[in-house]
């Protein structure tokens, strides 16, 4: 295919720490690979400093120039940020992540998961190989808002307070609407489940009521409602029959672990940081420092979050061709697996990062042709 534009687009790369920086350099060889097949806008694709390693070194975590840099950026490609042993004065992590999110705006965290044919099953359920949901996390408010507000009295006593604003439940669930519909127009079931607490706290009521509104709004699309609870419950008894759900920050960052825990694995789940104005597009996992340095990491779920980009690119930019690229990553990535040479270490298997890396990149061809023309 040629290239039909002379657009080029700016990314951010910001590998961060740990295997972050190992997922990194895989994710931007398979992207080479894949726009060299596809065509579309040139992505320039520019590395900056932001993390713990750059703190420690620096005594900086997120540069002004990152930020700067992020702002301007069509799309911000990102590792995995944080080590265990470097840390503020005040002992808190080094997580320049969640200060991107508030920065950008950054409201909704989007975390897909799905089976991938040659993947060990988690659950041995059949059922299990229907998997393939997207969960909606609300990411610049809910408990996290008690970052940096946090209070301890007197040795006694500790708050933190979790805040639901009517603006901030609105726009994640129409974001979570808009998603069940374009999910219906590729064919897919279109349910949109609010998942609170909404039986125990006034904030998450307050939750539920905003979400009833907004889904009254898209009567083509089916809405339910279950508490986190139970949520967890059928996440692993019944989770083939999950669509979309959306839900509240810290509900959202554990059922998340839970969601890919379900394919087995933080290396194959992708997630995707989304605001009106920017898009951060990275894995779910973090910079794993048990295995980091070593070469065993899972590029996968770092090659599908650069994937998710490309087709938010291609929206945005109104660029098919990148849409096409995404796909194409998405279908290589599914061809290694189901291939059955490569089994990631993850899995037990003998297929480190550069064996994953290589597997998809000789994939990327065999999954053009498989493409819709
Ligand atoms: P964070 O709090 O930053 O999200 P975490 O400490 O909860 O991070 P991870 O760094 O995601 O957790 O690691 C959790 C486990 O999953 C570790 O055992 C790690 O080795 C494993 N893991 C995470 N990502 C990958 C990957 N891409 N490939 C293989 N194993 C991974």
């Amino acid at each position: 295919m040629s290239r039909g534009t002379t657009q080029t687009l700016e990314i951010a790369v910001l590998p961060g720490d740990g295997i972050g920086r190992e997922v990194m350099g895989a994710c931007l060889q398979v992207l080479q690979a894949a726009q060299g097949l596809c065509g579309g806008p040139a992505l320039r694709c520019t590395t900056y400093n932001a993390g713990a390693q750059y703190y420690a070194e620096s005594g900086v975590a997120l540069p002004d120039e990152t930020l700067k840099a992020c702002k301007e950026s069509s799309a911000i490609l990102f590792g995995a940020m944080g080590w265990p042993d470097i840390r503020h004065a005040d002992g808190t992590e080094i997580i320049p992540q969640l200060d991107l999110r508030m920065e950008l705006g950054l409201y909704a965290g989007v975390r897909p998961i799905r089976w991938f044919p040659g993947l060990p099953r988690v659950l041995t359920d059949e059922r299990a190989k229907e998997i393939d949901f997207v969960l909606v996390r609300e990411q610049t408010e809910g408990l996290f808002y008690a970052r940096g507000r946090g209070r301890v009295e007197n040795d006694e006593e500790a708050y933190d307070t979790m805040q639901i604003t009517r603006t901030g439940s609105t726009r994640v669930t129409e974001f979570a609407f808009r998603l069940a519909e374009q999910r219906k127009a590729r064919g897919k079931s279109s349910r949109v489940t609010c998942v609170d607490k909404a039986n125990v706290f006034a904030s998450m009521a307050f939750f539920r009521k905003v979400f009833d509104e907004v889904a009254s709004r898209y009567p083509a699309i089916e809405k339910d409602h279950a508490y986190v609870d139970a949520m967890a419950l059928t996440m692993v008894k019944k989770p083939w029959t999950l669509d979309v759900m959306v839900t509240e920050n810290m509900f959202g960052d554990i059922l998340s672990d839970l969601a890919a825990g379900l394919i087995g694995g933080m290396g194959m789940a992708s997630s995707a940081d989304i605001g009106d104005n920017h898009g951060l597009f990275q894995p779910a996992h973090g910079t794993a420092p048990d295995i980091a340095g070593q070469g065993k990491a899972n590029p996968c779920a770092m090659l599908l979050s650069a994937a998710m980009m490309l087709e938010w690119l291609a929206f945005r930019h109104d660029e098919p061709q990148l849409a096409t690229c995404g796909t194409l990553i998405e279908k290589a990535v599914e061809h290694a697996l189901a291939a059955g040479g490569v089994v990631p270490m993850e899995y037990g298997g003998a297929a480190g990062t550069a064996d994953m890396t290589k597997a998809v990149i000789d994939a990327l061809p065999i999954a053009l042709r498989a493409l819709p023309q």
